[in-house]
């Protein structure tokens, strides 16, 4: 019996280090040879396709809203992710609007429970503190980082 799960072959693979055609075999859910792999229980071709290890969307607004009482986005952590993974992107990073009047961790504790339960792949959370860099914002970013 194969060792291989599956085996994806003939595609061209992109590593952090390199772009080269090569075959991927994967078991237990893992990449576990890359290059020329032997027998496996089930195949994709990929001739002509690029092999992609995971693609991370460091910019997403998942179950947000631009100000209290406002409409929320279309896609929540389930819908956007679900999105996402069809996509092929296996970790998403999403913004934490804090609204007026809350806490940076007020903000934080909720978007953690909007996120919750609910993401089909990787996800990771950032504020905007760090788009807020001069004259009023940055008074702004000192009130928040007083209040963690
Ligand atoms: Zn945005």
């Amino acid at each position: 019996m194969p060792e291989l799960d599956l085996a994806v072959r003939g595609g061209t693979v992109v590593t952090a280090s390199e772009t080269r055609l090569a075959d991927v075999g994967i078991a237990g859910g893992r990449i576990s040879a890359l290059g020329e792999v032997g027998e496996a229980r089930a195949e994709l071709d990929a001739s002509g396709l690029f092999v992609l290890p995971g693609v991370v969307d460091a910019h997403t607004h998942l179950d947000a809203q631009a100000l209290p009482g406002a409409p929320r986005t279309a896609d929540d952590f389930e819908s956007g992710t679900i999105a996402a993974a069809c996509g092929g992107v296996t970790t998403v990073v999403d913004y934490a609007r804090q609204h007026p009047g809350r806490s940076l961790a007020e903000a934080a504790q909720d978007w953690c429970a909007r996120a919750e339960g609910k993401a089909v792949i990787d996800y990771g959370g950032r504020d905007r503190l760090l788009r807020r860099q001069s004259g009023r914002r940055a008074e702004r970013r000192g009130r928040w980082l007083s209040q963690l």
